[in-house]
């Protein structure tokens, strides 16, 4: 039975150097390697840091089969494989020597006065002014009033999104194992004149979280999810979830998320 990889690379010249020799390895053991999608691959390999990794989930449309980052960007916190280490990763994945860790992805379902839109996230979704201005919204979980948030807008990430925007906007790095969801707020106004909580909130995976705008001078807000900004006219409602779609990340055996995080931030 014919054994298919498929490679998404970034333009940089590392990472198609690297898909180049990648190509060249596994086409000598056999394996069938692809560029574009195939619907019968066992394996997604990425290259590139963590913005193609993102990239590549979102082109590929969430597929449900393992993929595994190879890093040749910045930081690296999705791509586990440095291009140096190809010959000790195919020797792991040939014996079945790896971890796959379920990424559970946010789900938002954005509605207007006339549609509702459907998208999912593995980083997170960000709900923010898009000229400027202070936003104000009406903040509920489970259909109970939480707060009418007033200021630049909110950040709702997954665990693994924790140490992406999150963080940088004053957020908690989350476990990995843990399943949860937390709001971050960006430059929330805590003043007599308007009152938001100012630090983040964290909600269970079974909360649903519902964010209401309030338009008091235009149509003005702007979605974006990992990193990739989304306009309607006129959201009335925008409903936040924990979904039941995971993405199978590949991990060497010595992934552990604590280490990472260490190597990465400090
Ligand atoms: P980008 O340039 O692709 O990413 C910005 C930085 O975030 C890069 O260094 C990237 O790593 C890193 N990153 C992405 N996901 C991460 C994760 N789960 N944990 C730790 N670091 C992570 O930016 P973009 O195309 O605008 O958006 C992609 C992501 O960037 C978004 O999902 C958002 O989380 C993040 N972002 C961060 C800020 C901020 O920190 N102020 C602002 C906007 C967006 P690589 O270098 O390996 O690509």
């Amino acid at each position: 039975m014919r054994r298919i990889i498929t490679i998404n690379s970034n333009q940089v010249v590392k990472s198609l150097e690297t898909r180049k020799l990648l190509t060249k390895k596994l086409q000598s053991m056999g394996f069938e390697v692809r560029y574009d999608f195939h619907p019968d691959t066992e394996l997604i390999i990425s290259i590139g840091g963590d913005g193609s990794f993102l990239k590549t989930i979102h082109d590929f449309d969430f597929p449900d089969v393992p993929v595994v980052g190879i890093n040749t960007g910045h930081l690296g916190f999705f791509p586990d494989i440095s291009p140096d280490n190809i010959d000790t990763f195919i020797d792991a994945y040939l014996n079945g020597d790896f971890i796959v860790q379920n990424i559970p992805l946010l789900g938002a379902s954005i509605c207007t006065d006339k549609h509702c839109f459907d998208m999912f996230a593995i980083n997170e979704v960000v709900v923010k002014g898009d000229k400027s201005r202070t936003i104000h919204i009406n903040l509920k979980v489970n259909d109970k009033h939480v707060e009418k948030f007033s200021g630049d807008g909110m950040i709702i990430s997954t665990p693994t999104g924790s140490t992406a925007y999150n963080y940088a906007a004053g957020g908690s790095i989350v476990d990995s194992s843990l399943s949860l969801m937390q709001l971050t707020p960006l430059y929330p106004i805590n003043t007599n004149a308007y009152r938001s909580f100012t630090s983040s909130i964290i909600f269970s995976r079974d909360s649903v979280i519902n964010i209401e705008p309030e338009y008091r001078f235009d149509n003005s807000i702007l979605i974006v999810v990992d990193g990739v900004e989304h306009r309607y006219n006129q959201i009335s409602d925008i409903r936040i979830y924990t979904s039941d779609i995971y993405i199978k990340l590949v991990r060497m055996s010595n992934y552990e998320f604590w280490s990472r995080v260490s190597e990465k931030f400090l």
